[in-house]
């Protein structure tokens, strides 16, 4: 029997067990007994002879054999019994269990008998390694009289069966009422050992074989090695392999560097390599491929490369083993270039280096690489193993390429491989990432068994091409089944409660997470995200609170969900706590910040995000970048917006967008359609978003004509098909150049139900050109549509007032508290050294309050001397007395903020107001006359756009 030398593999990590049987569990695999060679009479009959030479087992040799039994043997120089043993011999090397169960028949018939043991014992041997363990069984049991070579032979059939268990069971017999050992029991007992685990067993069997003075034998060396190392006693086998003198067997070596590489001690491997050439031992293809097996990991790539050259230089022809293991050593080190190399200079490549190199590509992200490797194999007729045709399935959705996917899937169904779970749950994950949960359905209930990671799969899936309902649909139906649920599955589920935004699936499924014990930071923090986007910021902030060890994402989850639902506020408390809990901002928290300031035009606060952002080294582009720039131009800065946009390298199409609409909010029409210009220069092709802003900024600039040309461009150089959001602001647009009635003909003309915001545009505009009668039409057009945001009842309450209708507005007002809508009170706000003060309308709560007044009271007189300010109380829309409305008018929160800004600052910087509702017409030209007389820029934002004003103009051109 030769000594166990650890059967090399060369795609450790890349083939799977089902796709190559291992070789150490497999003892018929192991190379056939070595049979001396037969000394030849010339005088003998040929056939027997040259069919033995041959090694074939066919009718002629059973002919020649009966004509061996026939005639008297023993004048042919050989013996009856030797020709019997060397063809049961030739039987167990080619696994022949006919032509053995032939040859145990005529031994049977003939009577012939001569060495009933030593004859008995080969057919024992030759079932044994058939696969015929009954035979072997029958034929043991039955002996009266076993010698050791009958014992061994019987505890190699049980090895050979894959039952190391019994080949024990029978070596504990064998040591109480059989023959003593010799050295070749061990070996099989020590494989038992191996592939059973056994470590005591075996050191067991190791104590017995160094006191049967055994335990130095060469290849009993080498099984112990072997079994040490299976147990994953690495230690015990190096002590086995320190403790021979003579190092001089290539097979010891290969067995223990093999030992080392294959439980990833690398360096003792390559360590142990060295050695080996240090005695002048030449590698061979084993001890090659261990070698390289030990540098598949970057930091020995060098080594390896070291290997591959010295292979090289020794004029070694690079086999298919040792080219395979090259290749999976460079694919291991991300080299794919040094793989595909050794691959092209292979003579002859087996299915195994395709597949490494599939697998190679696949593992090294470099999935359309592996695409076309796919092309080749089919050309070349090579076959996938499973490993490979899951990597090129993964690979085909990674690129979202559904064509290499259905070419995949046709594979699959073509060798069989479709009841394969692994393959089936794979073609479900690509079927999902690209795109099309209806085929990944159809694959899911073809399945014949799932698993959870099948289910996972599927909601996963379901969840992520917002098939939301199908996703919750399927958790039902594992819920009802009563089958297992991990947190991923959980993690999925949420996602599709957060894409379909029902508050009662969160919280259904929050409640399960609680009752099965499946929270954990992860899932807590989604449910946080899942209570924030169904909007439900207090349930949200609650699932907070009950995080044990919030992390960086829980405080993230909890500012995000804060800064979507509009509480910008909230989100910066929250900030603000997280910073003193002593966590650090990451780059989707200082995102989420950043938008937070953009919402409440917090310059100082946004400029200071802005340095956290470069000093913690992070790199301007995609979302920070767009968010810098929304925060400038949100805070009214417009130029250092231009500064971060123009810094950034390469640009997106949503920073183009986002500094287009930035310059439109700021009236800067021209330029927002420059930009948009160099934008198309730059290949980019503009989508909904980016025409929305172009007509957003067009509109907010006056600028018809063009807004007209884009609105169509849209839908004939892009084939857009307008939303009624594009609607509204071409609605805007001619509203804004009184073109009422253009305007009117054109929502008329609409292909699609004109909204609730399209209206509201007329209805805005009609408020300005004071056209009653198409405002009334407007306002009954609203009210059918039911409007749920308090926006567009203030705006209808509003010309109803100004149309001195106040028996409307007093039912609007009753019609809105009925459905829980409440007007917002106007509040204004300004940042001073780091501080937001807001002031409501009337407000008399700062504690400055008297100053702020005063001020004010000085500012009008002032602005009424100088500028000719003359009230307008048109625009108090409340039904009481004049005097009543002159005091409600100068109450106007931003004049409160403005007279603060006027006591506090220096008059250098503009102050910049934010507030929360349009400016009302008065105030409009309170703020151009304080500009003009006190030489004070200010900045207003409102709820509709900003207004520049300087040297008593306003940006807006008084249209807002
Ligand atoms: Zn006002
Ligand atoms: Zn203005």
């Amino acid at each position: 029997m030769a000594a166990s030398i650890p059967t090399p593999s060369p795609r450790l990590h890349t083939s799977s067990a089902s796709s190559r049987r291992p070789l150490s569990g497999q003892p018929r695999a192991q190379p056939p007994p070595k049979i001396p060679g037969l000394v030849i009479s010339p005088r003998r009959p040929p056939s027997f002879q040259e069919t033995y030479a041959r090694g074939c087992l066919n009718a002629a040799a059973s002919e020649s054999l009966s004509s061996l039994m026939t005639h008297n043997p023993s004048a042919r120089g050989v013996t009856p019994a030797e020709a019997f043993s060397r063809i049961l011999e030739l039987c167990a090397a080619k696994e022949a269990l006919a032509e053995g169960r032939q040859v145990h028949a005529h031994l049977a018939k003939s009577g012939y008998f001569g060495h009933p043991v030593f004859l008995s014992t080969k057919l024992v041997f030759m079932y044994g390694r058939c696969g015929s363990r009954r035979s072997a069984e029958k034929l043991f049991d039955g002996m009266r009289e076993r010698t050791v070579y009958t014992w061994n032979a019987m505890i190699g059939a049980y090895l050979a069966d894959e039952d190391p268990a019994a080949s024990l069971e029978l070596y504990r017999d064998m040591r109480v009422s059989g023959p003593p050992l010799d050295s070749r029991t061990f070996p099989s007992v020590l494989k038992a050992c191996a592939l059973l685990g056994d470590r005591r067993s075996g050191a067991e069997i190791h104590g017995f074989a160094v006191k049967c003075g055994l335990a130095s034998v060469l290849f009993v060396v080498n099984s112990l090695v072997a079994m040490y190392a299976k147990c994953n006693d690495l230690d015990g086998a190096r002590q086995v392999f320190d403790s021979i003198d003579v190092k001089e067997d290539l097979a010891l070596w290969n067995s223990m560097i093999s030992a080392y590489s294959a439980s990833g001690r690398s360096l003792e491997a390559l360590f142990l390599l060295r050695g080996l050439k240090g005695r002048g031992l030449v590698m061979n293809t084993y001890t090659m491929v261990a070698a390289l097996q030990a540098c598949q990991n970057v930091d020995y790539q060098k080594l390896g490369m070291e290997i591959h050259a010295a292979v090289l230089k020794s004029g070694y022809e690079i086999d298919v083993h040792v080219g395979n293991a090259l290749i999976a050593m460079y694919a291991r080190c991300g080299e794919m270039n040094g793989a595909a190399r050794v691959f092209f200079n292979l003579v002859d490549r087996d299915s195994v280096s395709w597949n490494s190199m599939l697998s190679g590509f696949v593992q090294n992200g470099l999935h359309s690489e592996a695409l076309q490797l796919f092309r080749d194999m089919q050309d070349f007729n090579q076959e996938l193993d499973t490993v490979s045709i899951m990597g090129i399935l993964a690979a085909s959705g990674r690129l979202a390429n559904l064509l290499h996917g259905t070419a995949g899937h046709g594979y699959v169904i073509r060798r069989g491989l479709d009841t394969d779970l692994q393959v089936a749950n794979t073609l479900m994950d690509m079927y999902a990432k690209c795109r099309r949960p209806r085929l990944m359905g159809k694959v899911f209930y073809s399945m014949p068994v799932k698993d959870i990671i099948s289910r996972t799969t599927i909601i996963a899936g379901y969840s992520q091409n917002d098939c939301h309902m199908d996703a919750l649909k399927c958790f039902r139906e594992v819920q009802m089944e009563g089958m297992d649920v991990d947190k991923m599955m959980i993690g999925s589920v949420l996602l599709a409660c957060v894409g379909s935004k029902s508050l009662r699936h969160v919280k259904e499924i929050h409640s399960f997470m609680l009752r099965k014990g499946l929270s954990d930071l992860a899932l807590q923090n989604r449910i946080v995200d899942a209570y924030g986007a169904c909007g439900h910021t207090d349930y949200a902030s609650r699932a907070f609170e009950l995080i044990e060890n919030k992390d960086i994402i829980s405080w993230t989850s909890l500012i995000s969900c804060y800064v979507h639902n509009g509480l910008a506020q909230e989100a910066f408390q929250v900030f603000l706590e997280m910073k003193e809990a002593g966590i650090e901002a990451d780059y989707v928290t200082l995102v989420s910040v950043l938008s937070a300031a953009a919402d409440l035009s917090l310059l100082q606060k946004g400029k200071e995000i802005h340095g956290s952002i470069i000093r913690r080294g992070f790199i301007l582009e995609g979302s920070v970048s767009t968010s810098l720039v929304d925060m400038y131009a949100c805070c009214g800065d417009l130029e250092n917006a231009c500064k971060v946009f123009s810094s950034i390298d390469r640009k997106e199409l949503s920073l183009w967008t986002t500094m287009i609409y930035a310059n439109g909010m700021h009236g800067r029409g021209m330029v927002a359609i420059d930009l948009f210009k160099r934008m198309i220069d730059t290949n980019l092709v503009p989508d909904h978003i980016t025409f929305l802003a172009i007509l957003y900024s067009c509109s907010h600039s006056g600028l018809i004509d063009e807004g007209k040309t884009f609105f169509t461009s849209m839908q004939h150089d892009y084939q857009l098909e307008p939303w009624s959001e594009h609607y509204a602001c071409l609605v805007d647009l001619l509203g804004r150049a009184n073109r009422l009635d253009e305007a009117y003909e054109f929502i008329k003309s609409m292909p699609i139900e004109p909204t609730a915001e399209v209206w509201c545009s007329l209805l805005g505009a009609c408020r300005v050109h004071s056209d009653k009668r198409l405002g009334e039409i407007a306002v009954h057009k609203l009210l059918e549509l039911n409007p749920d945001r308090t926006g567009n009842f203030v705006l209808m309450s509003n010309i109803l007032a100004a149309n001195g209708r106040w028996k409307d507005v007093k039912e609007m007002r009753m019609r809105m508290k009925g459905i829980g809508l409440k007007k917002m009170p106007g509040c204004s706000w300004i940042e001073l050294r780091n501080k937001i003060h807001s002031f409501v309308a009337g407000d008399k709560s700062h504690p400055q309050s008297d100053e702020i007044y005063q001020k004010l009271a000085e500012v009008t007189d002032k602005l009424a001397q100088e500028g000719g300010y003359v009230a307008q109380t048109r625009f108090v829309l409340h039904d009481v007395g004049e005097e009543e409305k002159l005091q409600m008018l100068y109450g106007h929160s931003e004049r409160l903020a403005i007279a603060y800004s006027l006591l506090e600052s220096s008059g250098e910087t503009p102050i910049r107001v934010t507030k929360n509702l349009r400016v009302c017409g008065d105030c409009h030209t309170f703020c151009k006359l304080v500009s003009k007389c006190f030489g004070q820029e200010l900045i207003v934002r409102d709820a509709s756009r900003f207004h520049h004003f300087n040297h008593g103009v306003c940006s807006c051109g008084d249209f807002w």
